[in-house]
């Protein structure tokens, strides 16, 4: 990894935020396919090192996808940033093929990550730089001519090209958005919260959800806070698994970004509608059987401190010195409990707008509305010479596989051409976002 951490205002072409699989997708199509400009091109981020949802990296938790998703095979097989090349690489080939599986540890998948970001030779990474604000810089007739960056310690980093993969932010649910943060606890910040607490404490803790998030939060609850009382929430009746077949998985295909872009509105709303549980609120088959098993013993050795509550809203939250107060609405009664908590986990999943940092910038930039094109480009004004791409947050235009690693090998490559395309004047071809609203 070229690794370089800067003191004061940088230039830089190409800006990138976010050291995710997206952005070092990216950084890996630019180092293959545009070296010229992959040696002006910084990538940053807020973690001191290259992890994968470092907040729910539990040493049992796999990848719920095919290995064969990874930064660069299904954009070119050949290339020597795929996860199969790292396994030969560090001598761990003939371990993974012996295992017989498609989806590897999670863990496996982040020292993967740091591998690639080990061997970039032309991107220069710097970590531990958290942005703040993203501004346009205009010239004097008004057009956009870059972005400027602002980073935490205030320094800025200026750019003709930006990249935002800095992902969707947490939901907290308005009802509990007014409890302190010491007592909520996101599953994006798992980890690293639940080691400040004390694992011989008897805590009584919830956990809200019904997602995959939640269920591991719940499971490693177990191992984490093993004298804790655990109660589980959720509005639904119960955990299902997910809905995915090999024939709807085939709307997580690269190729089927295209007939997602151009479809009419209602069909998009349907075709997310319809696949919304073969990925949210759907726990895997393998961890149900985990969580039915460890309850099943619960029960039958008399213990009852791990809990499920089906079919409860969250009504209010109020908090005191020693606790927070959760009071829980009975969806098939109505009637209304309290349940008194020290910690609430939220397994409640991403907030549906776009991120805080995108939404500033359309402020900025006078936009009504935040579209962006076929090749992921935020639609400018026509005299902009500048261009901002919007990686992992383009669900309701690219579709469910948007957010998941099944798209971004290819969507780096098409970024990629985008930028080589806008910076040697070829005006874009491929239908934008309003054009493609109005069929
Ligand atoms: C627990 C969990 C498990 C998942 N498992 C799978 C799976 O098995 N298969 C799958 O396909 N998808 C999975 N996903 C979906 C996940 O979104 C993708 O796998 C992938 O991580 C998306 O990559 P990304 O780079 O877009 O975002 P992220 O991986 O979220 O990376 C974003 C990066 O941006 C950085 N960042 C954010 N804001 C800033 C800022 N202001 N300044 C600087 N840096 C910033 C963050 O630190 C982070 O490193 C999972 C998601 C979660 C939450």
């Amino acid at each position: 990894m070229s690794e370089q951490t800067f003191t004061s205002d940088v230039e830089v072409e190409l800006l990138a935020i976010g050291a995710g699989p997206s952005n070092l997708g990216l950084a890996v199509a630019l180092e293959e396919l545009a070296p010229d400009l992959a040696e002006n091109t910084l990538l940053i981020d807020r973690n001191p090192t290259i992890e994968w949802q470092q907040g729910m990296l539990m040493p049992w938790a796999t990848s719920q996808v095919s290995f064969l998703k990874d930064l660069v095979t299904q954009r070119d097989p050949r290339s020597k940033f795929s996860f199969l090349n790292h396994l030969f690489e560090t001598g761990r080939l003939d371990e993974f093929v012996n295992m017989s599986t498609f989806t590897p540890y999670r863990v496996e998948f982040a020292k993967y990550l740091r591998w690639v970001a080990d061997s970039l030779t032309k991107v220069r990474i710097d970590l531990g730089r958290e942005c703040v604000a993203l501004l346009p810089r205009r010239d004097e007739t008004g057009a956009v001519t870059g972005w400027v960056t602002t980073l935490a310690d205030g320094t800025t980093i200026t750019s003709r090209y930006l990249v935002y993969g800095g992902s969707r932010e947490p939901n907290i649910p308005p009802v509990l958005a007014g409890v302190s943060p010491t007592r909520i606890v996101h599953s994006t910040s798992y980890r690293q919260r639940v080691a400040e607490l004390s694992g011989e404490l008897p805590y009584r803790v919830a956990v809200v959800g019904s997602s995959q998030s939640a269920a591991e939060m719940f499971r490693a609850l177990r191992d984490d806070l093993p004298d804790s009382d655990v109660t589980w929430l959720m509005r639904s009746i119960g955990l299902s698994s997910d809905e995915s077949s090999k024939f709807t998985n085939e709307l997580y295909y690269p190729s089927f970004v295209d007939e997602f872009y151009q479809a009419r509105p209602a069909a998009r709303e349907q075709i997310l509608r319809e696949m919304y549980r073969t990925n949210y609120s759907v726990v895997t088959p393998p961890m149900l059987e985990h969580l039915y098993t460890d309850l099943y013993l619960d029960r039958f050795n008399d213990r009852n401190d791990r809990r499920l509550v089906t079919m409860v809203d969250i009504t209010a939250a109020r908090e005191t010195d020693e606790e927070v107060v959760l009071e829980l609405t009975d969806r098939r009664t109505g009637a209304v409990t309290e349940l008194h908590r020290d910690v609430v986990f939220l397994g409640t999943g991403f907030d549906t707008r776009m991120p805080r940092l995108v939404r500033e910038l359309a402020g900025n930039l006078e936009l009504d509305r935040i579209d962006v094109s076929r090749q992921y480009r935020l639609e400018l004004d026509s005299s902009s010479t500048a261009a901002c791409y919007l990686q992992g947050v383009n669900e309701q235009t690219h579709g469910i596989s948007d957010s998941l690693l099944s798209v971004l090998a290819q969507r780096a490559e098409e970024i990629c051409r985008d930028i080589i395309a806008h910076r040697d004047g070829i005006p874009a071809t491929a239908v934008s976002a309003k054009e493609s609203a109005a069929l």
